[in-house]
């Protein structure tokens, strides 16, 4: 059997932020499997007349169910077809792409995993935060704000004392639940924080803010999906550019004074 399945991470937006090797797989494959937040840039690298099927997931849209898109997968590959399942950002972060891996495996499809550069990383530098300034913070934590059906809640107390740069995925619609847990959880109300709505794409748009004011800031402003939250001192980094259009709140100058 010749077929298999490369899960390409496709990169946070931008279809520069692209790997070689993703491109290279891209190459190679006779069908295309693409999530509704990668750019359609990235298609660039497949042969012409490629066959791509759009299984698109978007919080509160339709969507393709994931049984459906692991069995179609699966009996593409059975069929001797490479198939390219591509993912935004990077597969294996909060992208199934460990449990689409062991589905297939189990299935006896032979998968190749290529990672690509995850949105918690690569928007907020887009903006100018750096996610681990060495004299900002310890670390780094990758958390959803959106936990699966029925999962446990994040331990919001816990990161609020980690002291570590908190970068929240999916965490827009539910900004004000997760705000307030980290703050019960001990989390001064000053600490600077900012999201950012389509990270390295041409529409990117973000704020700064504070934790106790994000929530508000955010609704003011209309951001919603795809968004990177980032709350801790690194959040102060974030610079007001042209290239990336970001318009900061009132509140930016100030937490970026205290926490200065
Ligand atoms: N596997 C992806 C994450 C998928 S979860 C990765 O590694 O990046 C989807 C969430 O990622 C969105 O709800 C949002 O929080 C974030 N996201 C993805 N692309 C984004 C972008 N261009 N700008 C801001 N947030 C983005």
């Amino acid at each position: 059997m010749n077929g298999m399945v490369y899960l390409v991470g496709a990169g946070p937006g931008d279809p520069e932020l692209l790997t070689l090797k993703a491109a290279r797989a891209l190459a190679r494959c006779d069908v295309i499997l693409i999530d509704a937040l990668v750019h359609r840039g990235v298609l660039e690298h497949c042969r012409p007349g490629v066959r791509v099927i759009d299984v698109g997931k978007r919080g509160g849209c339709r969507s393709t169910p994931q049984a459906f898109i692991e069995r179609l997968m699966t009996r593409l590959a059975r069929r001797g077809a490479i198939v390219g399942r591509v993912k935004g950002g990077d597969p294996c972060v909060f992208g199934r792409g460990g449990e689409e891996a062991a589905a297939l495996e189990a299935a006896g499809v032979r998968v190749d995993v290529i990672s690509g550069i995850t949105a918690g990383i690569a928007v907020p530098t887009a903006l100018g935060i750096a996610v681990t300034h060495r004299h900002l913070a310890q670390g780094v934590t990758l958390v959803t704000g959106h936990p699966r059906m029925g999962g446990a809640e994040p331990d919001w107390a816990a990161l609020a004392r980690s002291r570590t740069t908190l970068v929240v995925y999916m965490g827009v619609r539910r900004l004000a639940d997760v705000a307030d847990a980290l703050l019960a959880g001990g989390l001064a109300p000053e600490t600077p924080a900012a999201v950012i709505q389509n990270g390295t794409l041409p529409g990117q748009t973000g704020l700064v803010s504070t934790l106790a004011c994000l929530a508000r800031d955010v609704a003011a402003r209309g951001i919603a999906s795809p968004a990177i939250v980032v709350i801790g001192r690194v959040a102060a980094l974030a610079r007001r550019s042209a290239r990336t259009r970001v318009r900061m709140t009132t509140t930016v100058a100030t937490a970026a004074r205290r926490s200065g």
